[in-house]
């Protein structure tokens, strides 16, 4: 079976009840392709709203969980806790996850495998900064961070590996389709050697940064390009066109 294409939208901070309002409007209109499978990242506070009023055909997203079910963790979210309220996906491993709030690639690995055995289903992003683009560095950073979670999951089924380039989040500058479909490509040669042949064929691997509708559909012709993780684009209409841009 091919790889089912992956639109993520990434809320960020973003939203009050009214905005919200009007992108679950847009998510209703649609219409949204049935072959694509949509998932909104949606602050904390209104998970559980989102949950009651997004059409069955999208699914909620948290941002952020911790590492352990509970305890005295002041401020954090457990997976636990998201199932017990309806929520079956988490974004871990955002960059500004790892830049903005210091999360290293080994407290992400460590989130992942606990999101994964509690049952959640993980959107696991990895990325290279502009520096490291610019030294060469780009595969050496992304196996790296990959490693960081091979080394710590015992399956990539509930996974979706979303590649993003720091340099190209919220910037509006995004990969061309060649650049995106390299690194892909790139990650799965080292999940085939690292991991499993099979779960090289099998992982959606879904990029990231300054995606819109205008850049998405070149974007989504490329083999290993799974479908995409989008952030400012997924608070407008436009992230209909988006989500449909293999259609
Ligand atoms: C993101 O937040 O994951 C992202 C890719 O943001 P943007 O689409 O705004 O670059």
């Amino acid at each position: 079976m091919g790889r089912r294409f992956f639109v993520g939208g990434n809320w960020k901070m973003n939203g009050t009840k009214s905005e919200i309002g009007d992108i679950v409007a847009f998510l209703k209109t649609g219409p949204l392709d049935p072959n694509v499978e949509v998932v909104v990242g949606v602050p904390s506070i209104y998970l559980t709203y989102v949950t009651s009023i997004v059409p069955s055909n999208v699914s909620v997203s948290a941002q952020n969980a911790y590492k352990v079910p509970k305890g005295a963790f002041t401020g954090e979210i457990s997976p636990a806790m998201l199932l017990d309220n309806g929520v079956p996906w988490v974004i871990l491993g955002h960059s500004e996850r790892r830049n903005v709030f210091g999360e290293t690639d080994e407290l992400i690995a460590e989130k992942v495998a606990h999101a994964l055995e509690a049952g959640l289903k993980v959107i696991a992003c990895i990325g290279e900064k502009l520096e490291e683009r610019e030294a060469g560095k780009t595969e050496e950073v992304v196996y790296r961070q990959t490693k960081a979670i091979a080394d710590k999951i015992k399956s990539w089924d509930n996974v979706v590996l979303a590649y993003e380039p720091v340099w190209a989040i919220g910037t509006g500058k995004t990969a061309s389709p060649q650049q995106a479909q390299e690194v892909h490509d790139k990650l799965r040669e080292w999940l085939s050697k690292n991991v499993k042949s099979d779960v090289a064929q099998t992982l959606r691997i879904i990029y990231g940064g300054s995606v819109t509708a205008a850049n998405a559909k070149d974007l989504a012709k490329e083999k290993d390009i799974d479908g995409f993780l989008v952030g400012g684009a997924s608070l407008k209409p436009e992230f209909v066109q988006i989500v449909n841009a293999r259609a």
